[in-house]
């Protein structure tokens, strides 16, 4: 769509040119900016061509640019010891979107549109993963994303702030997960979206998307009982109510994945596959030769 109110479209390649006049935006991917109206804009400030990396390992914390698009995230290489590397494809699939918004739109344009079927709000809420916000003085704050989304369509963002990236602990994606996901059709977007994550030190946390008007997160020191975790869904009370789902819908569904979850996370964790055993060619076979895959 186009929009007819903005003058116009800057493009900073340093801090120091990212400011932001009134009626101006952040310019993600522009998948939901462009997707509707947006009266009282005036000029939008593309983030793409600060060119930050997408993905890097600093430290203790796999650091995710809030320009890297849900296609390069999808491509995050898998870590031995990485057991919840499967939930990044699985909440990326959970937005349910073309091939375009899959290669256009950023992880960081996902938590700042903050809709409940905001399926990067559920990956990074569940891995505990705090939000790096540059603020407009030159400084930065931090704050967990479970925090940061706070309703529907609201954030605690305030108009100048960037979202740089989002700092997901390492001990994170050392967890074993689990997911659960329904929608009304089959490629409706998300009724409600429900995750598990057992830590290291055995800590289980279980996280609710989509289903409510803003992440629900529920933390135990182990894996609770069945009481236990159902008094403490009893106390949940955001259940949105929108054409994706009633509340009481919503409701339900999310508790009985809850209960799944929490049984699947007493049972064994499956062992991971063996490493596929790759050939590869020596030298004598010429450069087209596919190389095929087997099992060691
Ligand atoms: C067909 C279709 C299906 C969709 N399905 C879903 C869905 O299932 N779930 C869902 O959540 N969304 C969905 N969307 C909406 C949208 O595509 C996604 O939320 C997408 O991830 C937004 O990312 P973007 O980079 O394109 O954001 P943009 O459109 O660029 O920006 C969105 C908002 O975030 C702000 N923003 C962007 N980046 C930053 C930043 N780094 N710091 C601060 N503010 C920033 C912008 O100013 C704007 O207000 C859908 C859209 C379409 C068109």
């Amino acid at each position: 769509m186009d929009l007819i109110t903005v003058r116009e479209v800057r493009t900073p390649t340093t801090r120091a040119e990212l400011r932001f006049g009134p009626g101006e935006l952040p310019l993600g991917g522009g998948t939901w900016l462009y997707s509707e109206p947006q009266p009282g804009l005036t000029g939008l400030v593309d983030l793409t061509t600060l060119g930050w990396a997408p993905l890097e390992v600093v430290g203790d914390v796999l650091s995710i640019a809030a320009t890297c698009t849900l296609a390069e995230l999808t491509r995050l290489p898998a870590e031995p010891g990485w057991a919840a590397h499967p939930l990044v494809r699985q909440c990326a699939e959970s937005l349910l979107a073309s091939f375009k918004i899959w290669n256009t739109a950023t992880v960081g344009g996902n938590v700042a549109t903050s809709l409940p079927a905001g399926a990067m709000t559920s990956l990074l809420s569940t891995l505990d993963a705090v939000a790096v916000v540059w603020t407009p003085d030159g400084g930065e704050r931090r704050e967990p994303v479970v925090e940061l989304v706070t309703g529907v369509r609201e954030n605690t963002l305030r108009h100048g702030e960037v979202l740089r990236s989002l700092e997901v602990p390492l001990g994170s994606l050392r967890s074993r997960t689990g997911f659960r996901r329904v929608a009304l059709s089959p490629l409706g977007r998300s009724g409600t979206l429900v995750t598990s994550r057992t830590a290291p030190d055995g800590e289980w946390v279980l996280t609710v998307t989509a289903g409510t008007t803003r992440p629900e997160q529920l933390r135990f020191d182990e894996v609770p009982g069945e009481r236990a975790l159902a008094d403490a869904l009893a106390r949940v009370d955001t259940w949105y109510d929108d054409p994706h789902g009633a509340p009481d819908w919503r409701r339900h569904v999310s508790a009985l994945f809850a209960h799944e979850l929490r049984a699947e996370a007493l049972s064994p964790a499956p062992t991971p596959p063996a490493r596929p055993f790759v050939h590869r060619p020596g030298p004598a076979r010429s450069a087209g030769t596919p190389t095929r895959g087997g099992t060691a």
